[in-house]
């Protein structure tokens, strides 16, 4: 029984709904989660729903703020709701002639799919069970649903789980032991005495276990339930699931009391999920899966194959058209794909779930495209439904159809499942989920197979390349969840045989231990032994390769529509970061608007250029220095010109030489004494130079245009390089516009330095080659000093380019190459609300950023600003630059579709 206290404010704790009257609606998640507003609604427009309430998710705050106790009225508002679903029922709970049985389940704002707990046939004891015998005329029946409710509460309330994963769970063990001694192989094979054995087995068991009796008593049932599925807002799986979601950990859940309707009764009754389109592909075709004579977590829990939704009709004629048509109405009033749940009780159908339905990336992209075409929705509301991220996963490889088709030929296809999330994957086959992790760690690829996904593997999920189980079908919770996380999955393939224990995994005669390579198809459903060649993604293969015609995949034709539509409302540019022609070519096939950052140092790198810089970084003076840059000048020539002539007229940023020195130079002293053999100079003087260059804090060091103000020549020779090309380009009859961008800049003297250098250069290699080349000369703002003196520097430079790399790691002080064995544990404590390197940190690194757009512009008002930190490429990122007045974002070629996406979805959020 709850304790007393007093609600803040007297807000109203629980939410009837029932008989076509709803006191909540879809508007209301936020009180009372996305499965309470959904029942809400559906009441509300006359879809068939069983009456039941809702325990707002205010009361579970109020739960954890005082110490698992509940507001002051709860218990009575909770009685006079069960009296109120037994009034429209006719029955009672507790009652032993026809007792009301409820459902209690969690349902948060956002869908945490599987991660928190439900207690289904609550308020069955040894006198109720009597009742629901009579009524049900079928006592087989009463004790299934006694036994089910008894091992589940045992779980969810009581705690009695599997010691470690390779112990079962106790009271499974007894079921199973059960079926052995009655020599069956299905539930459904045991009688109602052997049921009835069971809840007697399964009640000694706990006792033994905890020292005290299973409660009897219905309403301690409830309150033990209500309690437990609060709790369940604060299990492993449900916080790591809010980690990996972003989800707040104060939300907390709400609790749905419902009427107990049952798909178990006999053979005109069934339950199942649906999704209006499918979620994997995007197709648009009605698209579900249901189980005849079962409970609705048959179906989720993956224990059961279950059968295709197009065969309901042969076993439940009228109620599947009656589904049908409920689904087509709840699409058309949520304007968006629903996932719904059902259950059919004696041919009568009853809805218990609708919600929007979690999609891959590619089922996104495809229902936005479709739903604009069918004029669902506005384009707008296309763009904006799509999280940008969900991009990423059209650009995944695929498997080589050639290389597949030899697999076929050599007896590798291990089996068929269900395509439950699109792609390849090829990895080693582990079997536990913190296995996958730790494989991953170590570097390798893996696909975590399992005999049936589980909510506890997700972070498993998220590591493994793919995930491949036995049983279980495409709405699945654990598929639900690699869907989501846009995994590649093949689900239900049920010609496996897994052996935890062993490690292995057979069909027929092959089998695959632990470390085996394994592949899977997550389009096709096809699971293959061995390791299978990928090709890039149709998105890729059309835009990048070239070698497929954009009319022969749809898939393409979706994508390329959704970035017509972004390019068409979004006002800030989207640049690329890159340093060699081919990523320039692959960002241009992506329509990146120019290049924002070439990081000339990672030429150096490239072939026998080392042995230059080298040669320069150990010179002892000018002259020997500038002979080395002779070298490296036709080298850097040829690079900038690729990459100018690639990207035509558009602005391409060349950064001079940023990094730190010694960078360039060998680490260990074997190194060392190689090197010096090879440059033929006495290990000695290497060595010194190596200790002369080192540095305690090298990022905060020599480096940047410290570099070039110290090297006035190194500055020249890349000018030079920069000058020459875009004058030859010139002279063939093209248009380059280098930007040449000055990095680590703190005060307008140092840019105004380096500045002098860059347009002496560009001077005299125009006039020695007779040409204009347009240019702009520029500095990143990556240091907080110049932030506050951004007006000054501005006077000097023509634009500027965020280092949010930098201005990240000197506004909180934070190493970028250390702080990753803290910051985990900032962000899980909510000491930060995400990674500073990876989403901008507004209210610091941003206020940073605004003061100095507000200063440069008023300084210089057509300054061109843009960012070329990592943030580029993150869509919170992308929206603050919009919102801070950028002029454009540069990220990585991969991500310039994500990037246009963002932006298109926040200028449209700016307009409303
Ligand atoms: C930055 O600091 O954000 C930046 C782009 O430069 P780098 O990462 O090369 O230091
Ligand atoms: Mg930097």
């Amino acid at each position: 029984m709850p304790n007393k206290k007093k609600m803040p404010n007297k807000k109203k704790s629980i939410f009837f709904f029932g008989n076509g009257k709803a006191e909540g609606n879809a508007q209301m998640r936020e009180l009372l989660g996305g499965k309470g507003a959904g029942l809400h609604e559906m009441t509300r427009i006359g879809v068939p729903v069983p009456p039941g309430f809702t325990i707002s998710t205010e009361v579970c705050s109020y739960f954890y703020a005082h110490r698992r106790r509940y507001p002051t009225g709860l218990e009575t508002n909770v009685a006079a709701g069960l009296a109120r679903i037994g009034k429209i029922l006719g029955r009672r709970f507790g009652d032993t002639d026809n007792p009301l049985l409820v459902s209690v389940r969690s349902g948060a704002r956002e869908s945490m799919p599987g991660m928190m707990d439900t207690v289904l046939n609550l308020g069955l004891n040894d006198r109720t069970v009597s009742g629901l015998t009579r009524r049900a005329n079928n006592a087989r029946f009463a004790f299934d649903s006694y036994r089910r409710f008894v091992q589940m509460y045992a779980d969810v309330v009581l705690g009695i789980k599997a010691k470690d994963k390779i112990e079962s769970d106790p009271l499974e063990a007894i079921f199973e032991r059960k079926k052995k001694a009655r020599g069956v192989r299905f539930d459904t094979e045991l009688s109602a005495a052997d049921l009835e054995d069971l809840v007697v087995a399964y009640k000694d068991e706990i006792k033994a276990r905890l020292g005290k009796e299973f409660p009897d008593d219905p309403m301690d049932q409830l309150w033990g339930a209500i309690g437990a599925v609060f709790d369940s807002w604060n299990n492993d799986r449900a916080i790591a699931y809010r980690e990996l979601y972003g989800i707040p950990h104060n939300w907390g859940t709400a609790v749905n009391v419902q009427a107990m309707v049952f798909g178990n009764l006999g053979d005109n009754c069934a339950t199942g999920v649906a999704f209006t389109r499918d979620p994997a592909s995007g197709e648009k075709h009605f698209y579900g899966e249901f189980l005849t004579n079962a409970q609705g977590e048959d179906v989720v829990a993956g224990i059961r194959t279950p059968r295709p939704i197009g065969e309901l009709g042969q076993v439940v004629p009228t109620a599947a058209r009656e589904l049908q048509r409920i689904c087509g109405l709840l699409e058309r009033h949520y304007r968006d794909m629903q996932d719904i749940e059902f259950t059919i009780e004696d041919g009568k159908l009853w809805m218990l779930q609708t919600r929007t339905g979690k999609r891959t990336g590619f089922a996104a992209v495809r229902i936005a495209v479709d739903m604009v075409g069918e004029r669902i929705i506005s384009k707008n509301e296309g763009l904006i439904r799509i999280e940008p991220d969900q991009l990423n996963q059209l650009l995944r490889p695929i498997f080589d159809q050639q290389t597949k088709e030899k697999a076929h030929k050599q007896g590798n296809l291990l089996g068929k499942g269900l395509p439950a999330g699109p792609g390849a994957a090829t990895g080693r086959v582990v079997f536990y989920a913190d296995d996958a992790v730790e494989w991953k760690k170590r570097g390798e690829r893996v696909v975590l197979c399992r005999i049936e996904t589980s909510p506890d593997d997700i972070r498993g999920m998220d590591a493994a390349q793919g995930v491949l189980t036995a049983r279980g079908g495409m709405t699945s919770h654990a598929a639900l969840v690699a869907r989501q996380m846009g995994k590649v999955c093949v689900a239900g393939c049920e010609v496996l045989q897994i052996d935890y224990a062993a490690r292995i995994l057979k069909v027929d005669q092959a089998e695959l231990k632990e470390g085996d390579w394994i592949s899977i198809d997550g389009s096709t459903g096809e699971v293959f032994k061995g390791e299978i060649q990928t090709l890039p993604s149709e998105v890729l293969q059309v835009l990048v390769a070239g070698s497929l015609d954009p009319k022969k995949s749809r898939i393409y034709q979706h994508f390329a529509k959704l970035m017509k539509w972004a390019d068409a409302v979004r006002t800030l540019g989207v640049r690329t970061n890159a340093d060699q022609p081919d990523q320039a070519a692959i960002a241009k096939a992506f329509g990146s608007e120019g290049i924002g950052l070439c990081r000339t140092e990672h030429m150096f790198f490239q072939g026998d250029r080392i042995q230059a810089v080298r040669e320069m970084i150990l010179a002892d003076d000018e002259t020997g220095r500038r002979r080395a840059l002779a070298k490296l000048l036709p080298m850097q020539k040829q690079d900038f010109k690729g990459i100018l002539d690639i990207m035509g007229s558009l602005p391409v940023t060349i950064r001079t030489l940023d990094p730190p020195l010694h960078e360039f130079l060998p680490k260990s002293d074997d190194e060392v004494v190689e090197l010096a053999q090879v440059m033929g100079v006495p290990v000695e003087v290497l060595r010194n130079k190596v200790n002369v260059l080192q540095e305690f804090n090298p990022m905060l060091g020599h480096r940047g245009c410290r570099l070039g103000i110290s090297y006035p020549e190194i500055t020249e020779m890349q000018a030079q390089a920069i000058f020459e090309a875009a004058c030859e380009l010139r002279r063939e009859g093209k248009n380059p516009f280098p930007e040449v961008m000055i990095p680590l800049v703190s005060s307008r003297q140092e840019l105004h330095e380096q500045r002098t250098i860059v347009e002496r250069i560009a001077k005299e290699t125009q006039k020695s080659y007779g040409v204009k080349v347009r240019y702009l000369v520029g500095t990143m703002i990556e240091l907080p000093r110049a932030c506050m003196v951004a007006d000054e520097i501005a006077e000097e430079a023509e634009f500027f380019s965020f280092g949010t790399n930098d201005l990240t790691q000197t506004c909180l002080g934070l190493s970028r190459d250390d702080a990753g064995k803290f910051l985990p544990s900032y962000v899980l404590q909510g000491l930060l609300p995400a990674d500073p390197f990876v989403s901008i940190d507004q209210d610091g690194v941003g206020a940073l950023m605004r003061i100095a757009v507000t200063k440069g512009r008023k300084r210089r008002k057509r300054l061109e600003m843009g960012i070329c930190g990592e943030h580029g490429g993150d869509p919170k990122s992308v929206e603050f630059c919009h919102d801070i007045g950028l002029d454009y974002v540069s990220c990585s070629p991969y991500r310039v579709a994500v990037a246009k996406l963002a932006a298109a979805q926040a200028a449209l959020r700016k307009k409303h």
